[in-house]
């Protein structure tokens, strides 16, 4: 079976035929570092994030290079807002960025790149550029000469004139044509420059991109991703210097773009003011649930981030975690054997299991159809939910070893998704109950106290106190942490008050 990949260079969904047969080369705009990311930008690194987790899945070998935009004139305009250099600024947001990924379990690129650590790159293709007449100079600034490149508007499906038109360019008599667009540019005095054949400067966005991933990808990589709001000029304009310099085409072979995330039919950014930091959510939500609300809506259409979304979201994952529980909870009862003889309702369940990893597989090689697939994941969880029920009548010989077969089964797509995988398990488990800190400036920290209080309610449990062991686990939910009996004790969690 195949796999197919909506191209937004050819409005289509195409076979996907990496340029080398097991391996993929892909480049996902990374962030401008100049303050905290929001939830559309968290979209944008959690779709990405699956495609990349899928391919590998699927077997190939995956190369995944992400950038950072650490020089530009936001986090110049920052740093002189706040008094601090533009570099401090930059290294303050990557390492936010880099702590909100962690949180939201998205996997370290292989390759990061910051655009300042490839100025040498950057300078080479616009001096190219320039001997070949793609790209004039102009006062130490340098532009791309958009009518000389014959394919210019090829993404975006835009004619120079329908450009003119629905964009807002500053009027500068030095351009050639007002769409022309600035691969270097002359800085003023305290402003980060580079030494180059033009004066002191630095290199304009969109010249970054082409030079970290051609230098990492080389020419004709596979994917190229980003938010749709980079299709123009951002990525129309890759396109332009890349296959410019090189001679050849494709520079890209597929071009994939998320959709928005929005507020109240919106766009959320900056500029409107509407929006939501990750770290912000994150201190109300499971990273689980909000990774669950952004792939519940296919990664192309927009999502409503509202309120009510993300309570249904944060359910939906507690009904996963609650299957979870309940199957780890019957595989760990006292004295339960297992033997192989399979009751033939055991057998047809067992095939079943394949069939759900079909059905997944299918939909995620439709364009990466991440809300069929979760749709998937449910229905496995709903029939592993009904046959625990049934077990509680009559208790099956095999029940034990299908049970974990049927576990497995949805853990496996569940992490496809990055879903309960098991970094993050690792990860909270290093962070709650098992913290080395056994105080905090003399007092013992909550996890101590958590702790002891759970001793306490395996001792009332033992008593067959049971009203005090649940107006325990009553009182520590309303805190927002959720207690849970397993197998080998009680699993504690801190999940934010509940709504
Ligand atoms: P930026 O730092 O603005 O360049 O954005 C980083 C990434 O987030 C890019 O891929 C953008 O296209 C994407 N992005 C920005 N805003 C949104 C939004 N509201 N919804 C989805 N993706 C977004
Ligand atoms: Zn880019």
């Amino acid at each position: 079976m195949s796999l197919a990949v909506y191209n937004t260079m050819s409005h289509r969904k195409e076979e996907f035929r990496p340029r080398e047969e097991g391996k993929v080369g892909m480049y996902v705009c990374g962030p401008t570092v100049y303050n905290y990311i929001h939830v559309g930008n968290g979209r944008a690194y959690l779709v990405f994030d699956v495609i990349r987790r899928y391919l590998s899945y699927r077997g190939y070998e995956v190369l995944y290079v992400q950038n950072f935009t650490d020089v530009d004139d936001k986090i110049i305009n920052r740093a002189r807002e706040e008094g601090k250099e533009p570099g401090e600024i930059a290294l303050l947001y990557e390492a936010a960025f880099l702590e909100d990924m962690r949180a939201l379990n998205v996997k370290p690129p292989d390759v990061a790149p910051r655009a300042t650590e490839t100025i040498p790159r950057m300078i080479e293709m616009i001096q190219g550029l320039v001997d070949k007449g793609y790209a004039y100079a102009v006062d130490g600034d340098v532009f791309f000469r958009v009518e000389s490149f014959e394919g210019y508007g090829k993404l975006s499906g835009r004619s120079l004139d329908d450009m003119r038109a629905g964009e807002r360019v500053e009027v500068d008599e030095r351009k050639a044509n007002p769409m022309d667009f600035a691969l270097w540019k002359a800085s003023k005095p305290g402003e980060p420059a580079w030494d180059s054949p033009w004066g002191k400067g630095r290199p304009g966005w969109h010249i970054e991109c082409s030079a970290m991933s051609l230098h990492y990808l080389g020419m004709g990589f596979d994917i190229h991703g980003g938010g749709q709001d980079l299709v123009f000029p951002h990525h129309e304009n890759e396109i332009a210097q890349s296959e410019a310099f090189a001679g050849t085409e494709p520079f890209v072979r597929y071009w994939l773009h998320n959709g928005f995330v929005n507020i109240q039919e919106e766009k959320m950014s900056k500029s409107l003011g509407n929006i939501i930091l990750v770290r912000e959510i994150l201190k109300k939500y499971p990273a689980d649930a909000v990774r669950l609300l952004a792939l519940q809506t296919h990664y192309r259409n927009p999502i409503d981030f509202g309120p009510e979304a993300l309570e249904e979201a944060r359910r939906a994952y507690e009904r996963l975690e609650n299957c979870f529980f309940a199957l780890d909870a019957f595989m760990a009862r006292p004295g339960l054997r297992t033997a192989p003889q399979r009751t033939q309702r055991e057998v047809a369940l067992s095939d079943s299991f394949f069939d759900f990893e079909r059905r997944f597989e299918e939909a995620m090689d439709d364009d990466f159809n991440t809300a069929r697939a979760i749709g998937v994941i449910f229905e496995l969880a709903k029939e592993l939910n009904t046959y625990l029920d049934e077990q509680e009548r009559y208790q099956t010989p095999a029940a034990p070893m299908v049970a974990s077969h049927g576990r497995d089964t949805l853990l496996k797509l569940c992490n496809i998704l990055g879903l309960f995988s098991p970094e993050a398990v690792e990860a909270e488990s290093r962070g709650a109950g098992a913290s080395s800190e056994e105080t905090s400036g003399g007092f013992p920290t909550a996890e101590r106290l958590i702790e002891l209080l759970l001793e306490v309610r395996a001792v009332a449990r033992e008593n067959r106190q049971f009203e005090t062991a649940d107006l325990i686990r009553t009182r520590l939910r309303e805190l927002g942490i959720r207690v849970d009996d397993l197998r080998d004790g009680q699993r504690w969690k801190y999940v934010g008050p509940s709504a």
